[in-house]
């Protein structure tokens, strides 16, 4: 008979959450240290959402989204989880380009970059200074009608080489064009900025094995391989219950983490919201999808440090979102991890991801889809090779992922990589308004999204969540 992965649940909780990603963690953990009863429910046979990683046989472990993170993090990590997690995370030093315009290394500070723009770069101090103060300086109150694009030509007119320099890696880590309020990329580009790019160390397993011992500490009752089908309303409008695995739970609030649009058009559903709100849900657009490579190296074989953590490299001639995308790759961000990512092993392993376009992947023939993987591998080993010499012998492991792959693990629609682009922010935060007690915090509007803004905007959800349980609560 199946598992009853739903076994000894409760007839009703405070609070239900739907889904497992850094936000859903989040913000049960946040709630249930209030006090409330709360349910996590996720589909997955393992925690994390996108935060996540994967073993392979010869004892390989690959983390999926631990390509770097704010300093922010650190902090949120001592608050809202435990010290021994803040405690894990270090900096990671080794930055580096690759492209025609230009080779550089860097530690992704706002000093060494100022360095870098005004020395090797020729622009004056004044210039570099103004524009940081510039990006930090920019709320989420400002005029988001700025797009990125101005914002670099009223600084840095006609420089390409410095925009490639400022954009390239925020394109990486949150999927945000040019043409984007430029408000995503001051806000993101300062949280870097301020100390540089930050990892955990011990890998993705560590950090989400800590977490779970910490909710289930705080008595957080967790349930995985349990989907959500649907999210139960109430005629005046009620967050009321799910029905997960077919069970019905009720409860006093929802904090659904799934995607912002599948909770409102799918597990909802549209007759339940007013139809304009229905329109604008249709309206967010979702952010791009990822391809990566996972290559495991032989045991005893290694890279010379001098590949550096991080490594952006393209064959490109000046910045194009458009290259970046396509399914002819020609950017690449490497990750180098080396032993001590996971300290006491002796693994040394390479995540190269590209950022990717759903339809690019999504309606290939079984036969073409894993043709064309193997064609992904072919093509990033052989870049690789001017970095790491022979790496077609070192190899012990080499496997590919696509938009089709994010999909399937965290049922984001079309595999988004990072939520919604900025319009998604809105809907996310005005769904209560719509149904009572039904609340979203997860990777939305670019700023809400990767590690730090997917934890931050669970503790802002979860605030909200216990205002509305507990309307004379204080604020976390
Ligand atoms: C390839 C890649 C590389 C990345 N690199 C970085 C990086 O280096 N640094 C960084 O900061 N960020 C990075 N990110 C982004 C970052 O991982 C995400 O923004 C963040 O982890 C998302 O967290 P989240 O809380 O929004 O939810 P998600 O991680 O998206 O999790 C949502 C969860 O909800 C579950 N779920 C959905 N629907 C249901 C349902 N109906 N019932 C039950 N469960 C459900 C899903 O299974 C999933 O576990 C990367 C992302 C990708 C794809």
């Amino acid at each position: 008979m199946a598992k009853d992965f739903l076994a000894g649940t409760k007839d009703r909780y405070d609070v239900v959450v739907i889904g497992s990603g850094l936000a859903g963690l989040t913000g049960a953990n946040v709630l249930a240290k209030q006090g409330y009863s709360v349910l996590l429910l996720e589909h997955h046979y393992q925690l994390g959402g996108m935060a996540t990683w994967f073993k392979r046989k010869g004892g390989h472990i690959f983390d999926i989204s631990l390509h770097g993170f704010p300093v922010g993090m650190k902090k949120s990590c001592r608050k809202y989880w435990t010290n021994e997690i803040a405690e894990s995370i270090v900096q990671l030093e080794g930055i580096r380009f690759e492209n025609p315009q230009f080779s550089l290394r860097t530690s992704f500070t706002r000093q060494d970059f100022t360095r870098i723009i005004t020395e090797d770069f020729g622009i004056p101090f004044e210039t570099v200074d103004a524009f940081f103060a510039h990006a930090r300086s920019m709320n989420f109150y400002d005029d988001q009608s700025k797009t990125t694009r101005e914002m670099f030509e009223e600084f840095f007119p006609g420089r390409t080489d410095v925009q490639r320099l400022l954009m390239e890696p925020i394109t990486y880590a949150n999927g945000s064009t040019l043409d984007d309020p430029a408000i995503t990329y001051g806000i993101v580009f300062s949280n870097f900025m301020s100390k540089g790019v930050f990892t955990f160390r011990g890998g993705t397993d560590k950090l989400v094995q800590q977490m779970q011992a910490e909710l289930e500490a705080n008595g957080v009752d967790i349930r995985i391989r349990s989907l959500v089908e649907e999210i139960e309303v109430t005629p005046d409008r009620r967050a009321s219950a799910v029905v997960v695995n077919g069970k019905r739970i009720e409860c006093g609030a929802i904090l659904s983490n799934a995607n912002i649009k599948s909770t409102i058009l799918r597990l909802v559903g549209e007759d339940h919201f007013a139809p304009e709100f229905v329109e604008e849900t249709k309206a967010v657009r979702l952010n791009n999808s990822s391809c990566q490579v996972y290559i495991a190296l032989k045991p005893g074989m290694s890279f010379d440090d001098s590949c550096g953590d991080l490594l952006f490299h393209s064959e490109h001639t000046g910045f194009d979102v458009d290259a970046m995308l396509s399914k002819n790759v020609s950017s690449r961000t490497f990750s180098f991890y080396y032993p001590q990512t996971r300290p006491g092993s002796d693994r040394w392993l390479i995540v190269s991801s590209t950022n990717a376009n759903y339809s690019d992947w999504a309606h290939l023939s079984d036969e073409q889809y894993e043709a064309d993987k193997k064609d992904l591998c072919e093509t990033t080993l052989d870049c690789l090779e001017q970095y790491v010499p022979g790496i077609r012998e070192k190899a012990d492991w080499v496997e590919a992922s696509t938009p089709r792959t994010f999909q399937h693990y965290t049922r984001h629609l079309q595999g988004a990589s990072f939520g919604t682009k900025f319009e998604g922010l809105k809907v996310s935060q005005t769904l209560p308004e719509q149904i009572g007690g039904l609340f979203h915090a997860g990777s939305v509007g670019i700023i809400m999204s990767g590690w730090l803004g997917a934890v931050n905007y669970g503790v802002i959800t979860s605030n909200e969540v216990d205002k509305y349980l507990t309307p004379a609560a204080a604020t976390v």
